[in-house]
């Protein structure tokens, strides 16, 4: 009973009461309140904790609006963090009542520049700082100018932050800081309006800001995926169509598929077992083609290790055809026929399309072709980083 927190199994009912309004909002959505739930684990800090259930995978739910089920021997009854409801069940409080971080509070975790400066540091050199000029650990921090540090082998000066999305910014690191957190609890992100209001800003300093976190996420891809089960498969989202597709000719090509032709291709593939997921826009070719077979396989071996015993899914589009002639145990479902055929088909990929869609319905409808691989990195990030620190994660990735 020492750790207040509940461990991974442990079953918790939703009380349904508690916490900020949108942590009822998002609770409300996946949760029944009275219901039991299992706990995949709790995730907490000084200034927040949240709840993941097995139930639903990788949504952190606030967690005071859990409350943990005690069998309930005398000794528990007795226990200062237990309770009893009306009709005599006794539970225990999964944790102090505590909640997502405001700027408030996230300006007492980093209480000043240097502590987020100390933060970053750590994440990306670890224990030792090295130069970034010879590579020598004896390093020391100015004290006068806390982003930049000294080294006494060569001499020379640098910065931390060199080669980062932080680097040629004048903003305080911890407005930047409070604009990744805000940005990834968002659900549907941030725009640079909100985040002007928010960190008191330039509308252009905001905006900046979140392309740059857009940079971060999309700066790494998924290890390969290896004797596991893929699914590839193609969606239409609503960018706008590049010139080139006005061709009448070109149209033709693409119409053979009956979908769309006014929106942009995004192809994904996804390890159904790991639940990773890589995405890419599918431009055009030099034949001004799009989707060929030759591009979806390109696509597919950037994450799909040659020579592992990866099984891949598809519908019926004749483009995957082409696997075929590869190294590749290839099946497909015929959609017209019948939506699956037990564990042939694609529905993981499916379900990451109708996300994607959700939520970039309103605020990215009508983002240019140029940028929508941004935002695709950006829920392809959210889902593949779902159940860890996204934050640190940013921060790792804002090397260029
Ligand atoms: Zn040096």
């Amino acid at each position: 009973m020492d750790n207040p927190y509940a461990e991974h199994g442990t079953k918790v009912v939703f009380i349904g009461f508690g916490g900020y309004h949108y942590d009822r909002v998002l609770a409300y959505q996946f949760l029944t309140v009275g219901h039991i739930y299992t706990v995949d684990k709790t995730v907490a800090d000084r200034w927040h904790s949240d709840v993941f259930l097995i139930e639903a995978l990788g949504i952190p739910f606030n967690s005071v609006l859990f409350s943990e089920i005690i069998q309930g021997s005398k000794k528990d009854r007795d226990h200062p963090l237990t309770y009893c409801d009306n009709f005599g069940i006794l539970y225990m409080k999964t944790c102090i009542g505590v909640t997502k971080m405001t700027f408030a509070e996230l300006l007492i975790k980093f209480p000043d520049e240097k502590s987020v400066v100390d933060h970053y540091v750590i994440i990306r050199y670890g224990e030792k700082v090295v130069c970034n000029h010879c590579g020598s650990t004896r390093v020391y921090q100015k004290h006068d100018r806390i982003k930049v540090f000294d080294c006494n082998d060569c001499h020379n000066t640098f910065s931390p932050f060199k080669g980062t999305i932080f680097e040629k910014s004048s903003t305080d690191l911890r407005k930047w800081m409070y604009a990744i957190h805000m940005f990834l609890n968002g659900k549907k992100g941030i725009s640079g309006y909100q985040l002007q209001r928010e960190i008191g800003v330039t509308y252009k300093t905001a905006w900046r800001i979140l392309q740059q976190i857009h940079i971060a996420m999309g700066s790494t891809e998924p290890d390969s995926f290896v004797d596991t089960i893929i699914e590839i498969d193609e969606t239409y989202v609503g960018g706008k169509p590049r010139k080139k597709n006005e061709d009448g000719n070109n149209q033709d090509k693409i119409n053979k598929r009956g979908r769309g032709t006014k929106k942009t291709p995004v192809v994904g593939v996804i390890d159904r077992e790991n639940k990773k997921i890589y995405a890419k826009v599918a431009m055009l070719n030099k034949d001004g083609q799009q989707l060929t077979g030759k591009q979806l396989l390109e696509i597919l071996r950037k994450v799909c290790e040659i020579g592992s015993k990866n099984v891949v899914m598809t519908d019926e589009f004749k483009g995957y055809n082409m696997l075929d002639k590869e190294n590749i145990l290839h099946l497909s479902v015929d959609h017209q026929k019948m939506f699956s055929d037990g564990f042939i088909h694609t529905n993981n990929i499916e379900s990451f399309w109708a996300t994607l869609k959700r939520g970039g319905y309103g605020i990215y409808q009508h983002v240019s072709v140029k940028y929508l691989q941004r935002y695709v990195n950006e829920f392809c990030f959210r889902y593949n980083n779902r159940n860890t620190d996204m934050l640190d994660i940013v921060l790792k990735q804002a090397m260029f």
